[in-house]
């Protein structure tokens, strides 16, 4: 947004109402006849250009065309099935990293839904670093996932690997997960979109954040219901942790995009000890949820046991910090 002033205005009076309407001044041009030219940060609060005109000194507001109007315009609550994410009550998704059983999977299932939980998540197509690690169980573990959280009354959040795959995660997933590894992946991102489903766009390790709102872009381009941003950490230079949690642009998303944004801190610190601490960072921040790894016998996971923390654990985080409602039975 550029700010055009009023001939002999009082430059810096107008740059202090801009700020104190949340406004930051990126810059201050001038142009060849001296008129003053105050260009708007891109990551400033949203506020209608009229309001703006009112400001004694101000001559013209230009507002520059965002290049992602559709997530602009998607509004801070996504639904899925009867839940709203970003609305009054924080969500938890938790589940394994990957689905390794039927009984597993209605194993933790269970717990985490007598302690109300809504959402189970579970990798059944692996994206992983190595060809030799443990890949997923692919096509049938997608029925154990659904079927678990078909008898829990919970949703299913689990992430799509590839355009071949779109069609049987769709009939068996509310939440359609893009990893942080397909962010980038744009046919992907098609035809998740075309799926007519919300998706969970995790943000790549190097992708700024305006990359990250153009891949969500693509999905609403598409057809996607909604987007739901998570944010897993970003590489950095320290390996200390297995990424570095961006709780900075969490809060911008949540209170300045005013997006729905959730947080994994799983796949951020690696370290089960640091999941639940940064949870609550997260909530503090504003994320309008958690997506937390768990697993019955973290020693044995076939994948990311190491960050992995026990059902009931995760289950007890939701009723105490979340608020969420123990099911009876
Ligand atoms: C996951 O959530 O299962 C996962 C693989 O995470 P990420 O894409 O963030 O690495
Ligand atoms: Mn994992």
């Amino acid at each position: 947004m550029i700010v055009s002033l009023a001939e002999g205005a009082n430059v810096s009076r107008v740059r202090r109402e801009l700020t104190a309407r949340g406004l930051w001044v990126d810059a201050t041009e001038r142009d060849g006849r001296g008129r003053v030219f105050l260009v708007v940060a891109k990551g400033s609060s949203p506020v209608e250009p009229r309001d703006l005109e009112g400001i004694e000194g101000v001559g013209g507001v230009t507002v520059a065309e965002s290049p992602h109007p559709r997530i602009d315009a998607m509004g801070g609550v996504v639904r899925v099935g009867d839940i709203p994410i970003g609305g009054k009550t924080p969500v938890v998704i938790a589940g394994p990293c990957s689905v390794e059983s039927a009984e597993a999977a209605t194993r933790i299932a269970g717990t985490l839904a007598r302690h109300g939980v809504r959402f189970l998540r579970g990798g059944a197509y692996k994206p992983r670093t190595s060809p030799y690690a443990f890949q997923g169980k692919g096509a049938e573990a997608l029925g154990w996932l659904h079927d678990a959280a078909a008898k829990n009354g919970m949703h299913v959040v689990t992430e799509v690997l590839s355009e071949h795959d779109v069609d049987a995660v769709a009939e068996h997933a509310a939440l359609m997960q893009i990893g942080s590894r397909n962010m980038h992946n744009y046919a992907l991102l098609k035809a998740t979109g075309r799926t007519g489903k919300p998706v969970l766009l995790k943000r790549a390790m190097s992708a700024t954040v305006e990359e990250w709102l153009l891949a969500g872009e693509y999905l609403l381009m598409h057809g996607a219901s909604g987007v739901v941003f998570c944010e897993r950490g970003v590489r950095s230079f320290d390996t200390v942790t297995r990424n570095l949690l961006d709780l900075g642009s969490v809060a911008l998303l949540a209170h300045v995009h005013r997006l729905p944004v959730v947080v994994d801190p799983s796949h951020a610190t690696g370290r089960r000890e640091l999941v639940l601490p940064l949870a609550r960072a997260a909530l503090a921040a504003g994320a309008a949820g958690v997506m937390i790894e768990c697993h019955d016998d973290p020693a044995c996971a076939e994948s990311d046991g190491a960050q992995a923390l026990a059902p009931e654990a995760v289950g007890t985080f939701a009723e105490t910090i979340v608020g969420a409602r123990k099911q009876e039975g």
